[in-house]
């Protein structure tokens, strides 16, 4: 079963993946699969070196992401033309993480813009880690050290809770405490399973 994971930044997405994870979901994360990609090494940094030259590595040959976040950020045509390198590259290595995990797995992908990317038909469940915006500003200022402001407008950026909630099969809903999502992700978990 292929399961899309997804959630506004910092609502527990990672969270919920190692909790699934423990009880035995395979995980497929694409920022972690597009960190792996451009190793030093893979075909996909020799193609972000052929395209964007040597200025994007740092001293030790490996990607230099300020760098590169740099050039893209300013430049849409620059972006997309990573964007052409970085995700057939994932896709291929998600394609082949799924492969290896067999028929019977339950596959969790988890995907930080699912919605808003329009892949809810991609996948056989769409799972939404749902918080009020409140708590999630409250976790990203005190966690994560993130600027309130910043974390506002990251949230803003965003598919609104009520359309991804909308577009979801199952929420997982993150406003109480850790414990409290152990359990919610246990009875997911019954629910993916059974
Ligand atoms: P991102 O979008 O940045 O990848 P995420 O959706 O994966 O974030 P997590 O990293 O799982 O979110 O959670 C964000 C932060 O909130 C983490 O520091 C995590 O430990 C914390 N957190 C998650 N759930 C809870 C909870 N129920 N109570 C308190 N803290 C929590």
């Amino acid at each position: 079963m292929r399961v899309g994971l997804t959630g506004g930044i910092g609502s527990g997405k990672s969270t919920v993946s190692a909790l699934l994870a423990e009880r035995g979901a395979v995980v497929i994360d694409s920022d972690l699969l597009s960190r792996e990609v451009v190793e030093p090494g893979t075909e996909g940094l020799a193609a972000v070196v052929a395209r964007f030259g040597d200025g994007v590595l740092d001293a030790d040959g490996r990607l230099d992401r300020p760098a590169l976040g740099a050039i893209v950020f300013a430049d849409d045509a620059a972006r997309r033309d990573l964007e052409a390198i970085v995700h057939p590259l994932v896709r291929a290595r998600a394609a082949e993480l799924e492969r290896a995990a067999g028929e019977d797995a339950v596959v969790v992908h988890d995907v930080p813009l699912l919605v808003e990317t329009g892949q809810t038909d991609a996948y056989d469940v769409v799972v939404v880690v749902d918080v009020p915006t409140e708590t999630q500003v409250e976790r990203l200022v005190q966690q994560r050290g993130m600027a309130e402001v910043d974390a506002r407008a990251r949230i803003t950026a965003q598919a609104t809770r009520e359309r991804r909630t909308g577009a979801a099969d199952h929420v997982v809903d993150n406003t109480g405490s850790l414990e409290e999502l152990t359990q919610s992700v246990d009875s997911l978990w019954e629910t993916l399973t059974s």
